[in-house]
């Protein structure tokens, strides 16, 4: 069976959001001196490919490893807003016109918006990535989905570093509706149609507000 990757490396060059800890591995252990090779991480949870649980903004929503495992292994629906400027608003609009109500029709709870601006990661224009217009997300939750994935670093428009404060209002309203959100997906391009099926299954971490996840994509 092809299984299509959607998710980024973690390396050195690994891009985090702004002001987040920064991925590093190195050698704990090594064949030469210890008999094997291990390996010392350090990343945060939001790191590379990852997914965000209520928790991460709602006091007593649900963790890491509360998550509905059935939600997040399934069929997909692929929105396509491939024309987009940077920090231009993604509104209902954009997605009613891309069919986002027939893609859904037939009961996906996962929706995957492909705005091809994976291409721009490890460059600084990554940041000014297209972003999803509060409402809309409201529109989503009311649509039945439950897992809001994006090839971008965030579904809400990230903070330019001009000491602005972000918005985070899609993030309230996903989370909020006790649903989850995949970020920094890559590859979407690579999928053929909008129906493809999906895992992003994170970690098992106590607690937590996230985990980076190995998404990937096959036809059934
Ligand atoms: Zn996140």
């Amino acid at each position: 069976m092809l299984i299509y990757d959607l998710s980024h490396k973690l390396d050195s060059e690994t891009q985090p959001y702004p002001g987040d800890p920064v991925f590093s591995c190195h050698q704990a252990a090594n064949i030469k001196e210890h008999g094997y090779n291990l390996t010392s991480l350090t990343l945060g949870s939001h790191t590379g490919t990852h997914i965000d649980a209520p928790y991460h903004f709602l006091e007593k929503g649900k963790t890491i490893d509360e998550l509905d495992l059935s939600l997040l292994i399934g069929p997909a629906a692929i929105v396509d807003v491939p024309s987009k400027k940077p920090r231009e608003r993604i509104t209902w609009d954009d997605l009613v016109r891309a069919d986002v109500v027939g893609l859904l029709d037939g009961g996906c709870r996962i929706l995957l918006v492909r705005t091809g601006w994976s291409r721009h990661w490890k460059s600084p224009t990554y940041l000014d990535h297209p972003f999803l217009d509060r409402g809309a997300a409201e529109k989503l939750v009311k649509l039945g989905v439950r897992v809001l994935g994006v090839d971008t670093m965030n579904p809400d428009e990230t903070p330019d570093g001009s000491g602005a404060e972000g918005d985070f209002g899609v993030h309230e309203i996903i989370l909020g509706a006790d649903s989850m959100i995949v970020e920094n997906l890559t590859g979407l391009e690579q999928l053929p149609g909008n129906h493809v099926h999906v895992s992003l299954l994170p970690l098992n971490i106590a607690y937590c507000d996230g985990s980076p996840i190995r998404a990937v994509a096959w036809i059934p």
